[in-house]
C-alpha cells in the first residue's frame, strides 16, 4: 500500500505560502493526493515518500528523451558555470534558432521565449499587427496558455443545460479577471468543422486577425485533425488574408522532427513551440514566415529578460541536436503503438468499446467505438471508468494524467519492460474500477 505521509506533510506545509500549496492549479489533487516528487530519472518520478511511477504525463509532455537526461544536463551545467542572463545575446541562440529553422518546415524566422503562454501570446500579437484587425478564431477544447487573450471557453458544461449551439458556441472567460472586452475578440467554433469555419469567416473575415490552431487537439485528449481540416483552415486563411498560427506546444518535436506542420503537410505562418523542445527546461519558441515576423523591428514588440538565456538556450541545443540527428522520435513512436496494443489486450476482454486518438508519442484510448472528433463529443463521454482507473494505476505506480484531456505521453526511455509493468497494473486497476 503506497504512503503519502511525507507529500501530505509537505502539502499542508506549502498550503500555508503558496495557495492550493501548488504552483499550477492542475497539480492540485486536494489535500490527501497532491504529490511532492523528489527526483525523476528516465520515465520515471519517485513522490517524497519513495513510490515510484511510470511517468505518463512528463510534465504534459515536455519530457521527450526521459527525466535528466545526462546529455541535456551535461550541456546545461556547462553554460552555467558561464552565467545566465546578461541583458546581450549568446551564441547559443543562433544555433538553437538555426536548428528549429532546419527542422520545422515553414519556419523561416524565430524568436525565444519561456513558456508556451509567452509563445502563443507574442504570436497573436504579431499576428494582429501583421494582418491589422483584431478578432481571432480559436476552438473548442484548446488551450493556449495563461494570457487573457485565449482563456476563454464555449458554454458546454456538464449535460445539456450549459449548451450552446454549435453554429453558434457562446464563450466566457474561464477565469474572474479576464476583461469582458477580450471576450469579443476571441471566436471559438467547433474542431474540425470546415462549413462552420467557412460560414463564419465569410460573414466576418474582415475583422480576423489570425486563425490560431492546435493542429492535433492535445487538450482533449489528442483529436485527430480531419483529413480537410488543417488544409482547409490553409486555404481560408489565404482567401481571406488571415494568418494561420500552429499551436505546435505540445506537438513540435514530439509528433514529427519539425511536428505537427512535417507530418499533415501543412504550414502555418506562424508557430509556437515549447515543451519537448528543451526537455523539461523552461524554454519557448515562436516563428514564421520572415515576412510576418520580420515586423518585429519595425513597431511589434518582443523581449523579456529571460527570453534567450543560457540555461534555455543550452537546453533547447542539447536536445534538438539529439531529436534532430537521431531516430528517438521514431523509437518513442514504436514504443508508443506497442503500448497501445497492451492496452488493448487489457481492456479488450471486459467487453468495453475501446478506441484510440491521437499520435503513439501523444495519445489517449477511449471506452468508446469511436474516438471523438471534436470537444462537444468529449463532453458528452462518460469518463467515470477512466477516472477511476487512472487513480487506481496512480496508486500502483503507473501515473497517467486521470483528466482524459491530457494524453498519455511517452519518452524515449520507455522500455519493453516498462510497458508490461503498466499492462499488469492497468489489469489490476481494471478489476477496480469496474466493481465500482
Ligand atoms: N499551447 C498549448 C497547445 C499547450 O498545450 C500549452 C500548455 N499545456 C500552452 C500553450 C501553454 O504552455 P505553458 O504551460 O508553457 O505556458
Amino acid at each position: 500500500m503506497q504512503s503519502l505521509k511525507k507529500s501530505i506533510e509537505k502539502h499542508k506545509l506549502a498550503a500555508q505560502s503558496i495557495p492550493l500549496g501548488v504552483n499550477s492549479n492542475f497539480r492540485y489533487w486536494g489535500p490527501e493526493d497532491t504529490r511532492y516528487i523528489s527526483h525523476g530519472k528516465g520515465t520515471y518520478i519517485w513522490d517524497v515518500d519513495e513510490n515510484r511511477y511510470i511517468d505518463y504525463r512528463l510534465g504534459y509532455g515536455p519530457v521527450i528523451l526521459g527525466h535528466a537526461d545526462d546529455r541535456v544536463d551535461e550541456a546545461v551545467y556547462a553554460a552555467m558555470k558561464n552565467g545566465q542572463t546578461f541583458a546581450m545575446s549568446i551564441p547559443l541562440e543562433q544555433q538553437a534558432a538555426q536548428k528549429i529553422v532546419a527542422m520545422c518546415p515553414g519556419v523561416e524566422k524565430v524568436r525565444f521565449a519561456n513558456s508556451g503562454t509567452e509563445a502563443t501570446m507574442h504570436a497573436l500579437r504579431l499576428a494582429r499587427a501583421y494582418a491589422g484587425r483584431e478578432k481571432f478564431i480559436m476552438f473548442e477544447g484548446q488551450y493556449h496558455g495563461m494570457h487573457d487573450n485565449v482563456m476563454f471557453a464555449t458554454t458546454v458544461g456538464e449535460g445539456d443545460s450549459y449548451k450552446s449551439s454549435r453554429r453558434d458556441p457562446v464563450s466566457f472567460a474561464v477565469s474572474s479577471g479576464i476583461p469582458s472586452q477580450l471576450k469579443d475578440l476571441a471566436i471559438l467554433l467547433p474542431f474540425n468543422d470546415v462549413e462552420i469555419l467557412e460560414r463564419v469567416v465569410k460573414s466576418s473575415g474582415h475583422e480576423i486577425a489570425a486563425i490560431l490552431v492546435e493542429p492535433l487537439l492535445g487538450n482533449a485528449g489528442g483529436i485527430n485533425p480531419s483529413a480537410e481540416w488543417l488544409p482547409s483552415i490553409r486555404k481560408i486563411c489565404d482567401e481571406h488574408g488571415i494568418v494561420m498560427i500552429m499551436d505546435e506546444v505540445k506537438t513540435g518535436f514530439r509528433i514529427a522532427k519539425g511536428g505537427a506542420q512535417e507530418l499533415y503537410g501543412v504550414q502555418g505562418d506562424l508557430a509556437t513551440y515549447a515543451k519537448s523542445m528543451g526537455n523539461g527546461y523552461p524554454v519557448a519558441a515562436f516563428g514564421g514566415k520572415s515576412e510576418i515576423m520580420d515586423l518585429i523591428g519595425q513597431g511589434v514588440a518582443h523581449g523579456g529578460t529571460f527570453a534567450g538565456n543560457s540555461v534555455g538556450m543550452a537546453a533547447a541545443n542539447a536536445t534538438l541536436d539529439i531529436l534532430m540527428n537521431t531516430d528517438a522520435l521514431k523509437s518513442i513512436e514504436k514504443q508508443g503503438k506497442k503500448l497501445q496494443d497492451a492496452i488493448t489486450e487489457v481492456l479488450q476482454p471486459s467487453g468495453l468499446p475501446l478506441s484510440f486518438s491521437g499520435h503513439p508519442s501523444m495519445f489517449m484510448f477511449w471506452f468508446s467505438e469511436k474516438a471523438p472528433t471534436e470537444y462537444r463529443e468529449w463532453m458528452e463521454m462518460d469518463h467515470e471508468i477512466y477516472i477511476t482507473l487512472s487513480y487506481e494505476m496512480v496508486k500502483r505506480g503507473v501515473m497517467p494524467e486521470p483528466d482524459s484531456r491530457e494524453p498519455f505521453f511517452l519518452c524515449a526511455s520507455l522500455s519493453d519492460e516498462d510497458i508490461a509493468e503498466t499492462a499488469s497494473v492497468m489489469q489490476d486497476s481494471l478489476k477496480i474500477a469496474l466493481n465500482k
